[in-house]
């Protein structure tokens, strides 16, 4: 469970140019305290090599850095079998770096309905991340599987979607990309109470263990008829709102870990802390949750 709410980049920060074992230390200097270590062109073999990620766990955990890892891109755990059976390998061999990374989740994009009936491609998802949830039981891994909310309406990942994964197992926890949830729903969060109706959504069917593991992504979105286009600024005229999102999370005290996938990745990040901390030296009242 994150301590405070936390930001960081997806991916190395904008103008860095070391290491992946000195991004830590920048972070830190930079006033950010989370990282989403981007594994996803990966295939079925980790791309980095062992001493090295445990190198940067020990420097993520000098700095206290949160860390999270993005699973594959070429994941369809909703597919024809062979191609599920790849998608599972794939994640495999992100949730073995992960440990070696100290990452407390590996945040994946389910698959596509394909020609399936939406209920087909989730049971059939269901089912390969319950052979991946075994897998990660047999080896003793303690780090989340974190399917996403997605930003198209041909994804398997609406957050009922989401949502339905998540309750069927301990170790699947969700990703809540509310770029992705604003363009899958054309421009859906519009008020404060569209953003509440999310965190609701998510106490009633997973509970409080999950509003206390929180886990973001935010940018900016443009989106057409068929859902997500590209990733915008903070800076640039799209939504959905930084500002509401964090007036919910203040007023609440929910603590999540914010990972900024705008296209200046840390730079909206410290945007997004500035917003929150306003917030909260200007004494927005902690509505009804005085114990976070
Ligand atoms: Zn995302």
């Amino acid at each position: 469970m994150a301590d405070r709410v936390r930001f960081g980049p997806a991916g190395f920060p904008i103008g860095f140019k070391g290491a992946v074992t000195e991004v830590p230390s920048y972070l830190k200097d930079e006033g950010l305290d989370a990282f989403e270590y981007q594994a996803v062109r990966w295939s079925v073999k980790p791309r980095i090599k062992r001493e090295v990620a445990e190198e940067f766990r020990a420097k993520a955990s000098e700095n206290d850095i949160w860390v999270t890892m993005h699973g594959s891109y070429f994941i369809n755990l909703a597919g024809k079998e062979e191609v599920v059976k790849k998608s599972i390998e794939r994640l495999k061999a992100c949730l073995e770096a992960a440990q070696w990374l100290g990452a407390e989740g590996v945040v994946f994009h389910p698959g596509f309905y394909g020609g399936k009936a939406p209920a087909e491609a989730l049971k059939t998802c269901i089912r390969a991340i319950g052979e991946l949830v075994e897998y990660m039981e047999s080896r003793g891994f303690k780090t989340y599987l974190r399917p996403e909310t997605t930003g198209k309406p041909s994804q398997l990942g609406s957050l009922e979607e989401i949502l339905d994964m998540c309750s069927r197992f301990k170790l699947v926890e969700p990703t809540i990309d509310w770029a992705h949830i604003h363009a899958r729903g054309r421009g859906s969060l519009k008020s404060k109470d569209d953003y509440l109706r999310v965190f609701e959504k998510i106490e009633r069917v997973l509970g409080s263990r999950s509003i206390e593991t929180l886990h973001f992504h935010f940018t900016h979105v443009e989106y057409g008829d068929k859902g997500e286009v590209r990733h915008r600024t903070l800076e640039e005229p799209y939504g959905p709102s930084f500002d509401l999102l964090a007036e919910v999370i203040v007023e609440n005290g929910y603590k999540p870990v914010i990972i900024s996938e705008s296209p200046i990745l840390d730079l909206d990040s410290l945007k997004m802390k500035k917003t929150v901390e306003s917030l909260k030296a200007r004494g927005v009242a902690c509505g009804g949750r005085p114990d976070r």
